[in-house]
């Protein structure tokens, strides 16, 4: 599906309807339309793999701390058999590659496909198309998977791991409406992983080598953090849950002395930032059209980012339109007004459409960005507009358009609806529909602000709340 669906992805772009044609730098990488973002669950941990194999047959086992369920794609050329374990995370960064002299299968690979959401990808390279079967043991916390009928009996799980430290202290410190640091007291040997999960907000931090030996401390009441949760998540990794009051950055900060892990927590103000909002088309370029005739994309996306502007405004946030009216703007002076006025953020707003073989088929809400400091800003948007508008969340895509190409900081194209689409366009067609996609983006920009507080440098910025490779792979 990943593989096979580019071409008809990339298909479903207005460009391709010849309309927003000028916006292609260059062509358009492959897009996915399995990519979505959704909350998920607290990631279950990959404890570990292990496999026999008979000359003509193989057996794989993996050893979860949380049961789940696999979800199979076959691909042919190359042929391929992969396995996703949706919200699950493995306790190394590193792929781990096993090399194979079966005769069916050349080599068995493990890894974090995504980070955010937590996917575990199995993949299996073969060396001709057979059937790889999966079944699920110890109530799904062991999986099974067998090609050729499997070889060589069922492997024999390692023992668990032991813990060679504990979780003595904890505390809440510093803690504000806007601010809190958790610290632990913990052995120097233990490895720290955090994550941030959203739908509610929380930072996720996994102890890797640690018992736990203390409770959690209280917060105070009214401050950033609501509660904090400690559990024995595995045999040796204490999972830590920070319960958050309003979205955040977060860093991780190791010391040498007792209380040596420390967890900073900031949420920013959105007030007083400056957004560019930039609907898409105007002028002699109409952009695409829609389910009925009359509707253009250049006049629906107008009217959204007037009202986006309308919302930010009303929150304080500071906003610059590339076009106010139906005025044609050349599409390097977008990015080029954003640059110029030192934006923290740039969102293009355009609607999508078919081409005419395919009209209508297509319903959802998709994100374009292309920069390295923009994927996490995508994510986030994506995820603010499906759910306000109740779309289909259609991934985050990575490609060249010009508006988002040049900016210097996080820059998206959204592309709010189908307008081709009955559904989606008689909403892009309407005052309240309209209203509805504005507070999605609006919704989506002061997220992202209140998760990036300028004062927490990088290290935030590459922790943030929000995919990292969802798109790789
Ligand atoms: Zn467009």
């Amino acid at each position: 599906m990943r593989f096979q669906s580019a071409a008809r992805a990339a298909r479903s772009w207005c460009a391709l309807a010849g309309l927003c044609l000028a916006a292609l730098a260059t062509a358009p990488a492959a897009a996915d339309d399995s990519a979505t973002t959704k909350p998920i669950d607290q990631p279950a941990l990959v404890e570990s793999l292990s496999y026999r194999q008979t000359d003509s047959g193989l057996t794989v086992r993996l050893d979860l701390s949380h049961p789940r369920d696999p979800q199979k794609t076959v691909l042919r050329e190359p042929a391929k058999v992969y396995f996703d374990l949706r919200a699950a995370r493995l306790r190394s960064d590193q792929t781990q590659s096993y090399p194979l002299s079966n005769k069916l299968v050349s080599a068995v690979r493990l890894g974090q496909f995504t980070d955010s959401p937590a996917v575990a990808r199995l993949v299996f390279d073969l060396r001709t198309a057979a059937e790889v079967t999966v079944t699920q043991e110890d109530g799904g916390r062991t999986l099974l998977f067998k090609v050729g009928g499997g070889g060589g009996g069922t492997p024999v799980a390692p023992s668990p791991r032991q813990p060679a430290t504990s979780i003595t202290k904890s505390a809440m410190q510093a803690e504000s409406a806007q601010s809190a640091t958790l610290t632990l007291g913990v052995g120097a040997s233990a490895a720290v992983k955090a994550f941030y999960l959203t739908q509610p907000d929380r930072v996720v931090m996994d102890v890797e080598g640690a018992a736990l030996r203390a409770e959690p401390p209280t917060p105070a009441a009214d401050g950033l953090v609501s509660a904090v949760h400690m559990t024995q998540f595995s045999p040796d990794v204490v999972r830590v849950t920070v319960d958050l009051r309003r979205p955040c950055g977060y860093a991780v900060t190791r010391g040498t002395g007792e209380t040596n892990v420390a967890l900073r927590l900031v949420s920013a103000e959105a007030k007083g930032r400056l957004v560019i909002i930039d609907p898409g088309h105007g002028g002699k370029d109409p952009g695409c059209s829609g389910y009925k005739p009359g509707l253009v994309e250049k006049t629906v996306v107008l009217d959204i980012g007037l009202r986006v502007q309308r919302i930010l405004e009303a929150k304080g946030v500071r906003v610059s339109m590339t076009r106010a009216d139906d005025t044609f703007i050349v599409l390097g002076d977008r990015p080029a007004l954003a640059n110029k006025l030192g934006a923290d953020l740039f969102v293009s707003i355009h609607c999508n459409a078919m081409p005419d073989d395919m009209k209508g088929q297509r319903s959802g809400t998709e994100l374009y960005y292309y920069t390295p400091q923009s994927p996490d800003f995508a994510s986030v948007m994506l995820q603010a507009v499906s759910a306000e508008a109740k779309l289909p969340a259609r991934g985050t895509h990575e490609r060249a358009f010009v508006v988002v190409k040049g900016c210097s900081m996080p820059s998206v194209l959204v592309e709010t609806g189908y307008l081709d689409h009955a559904g989606d366009g008689a909403m892009l067609d309407s005052p309240a529909g309209r209203e509805t996609f504005a507070r999605g983006i609006a919704a989506g920009v002061i997220r992202y602000l209140q998760a990036r507080p300028p004062t927490m440098g990088t290290t935030a910025a590459s922790n943030a709340p929000a995919s990292r490779a969802e798109n790789k792979g």
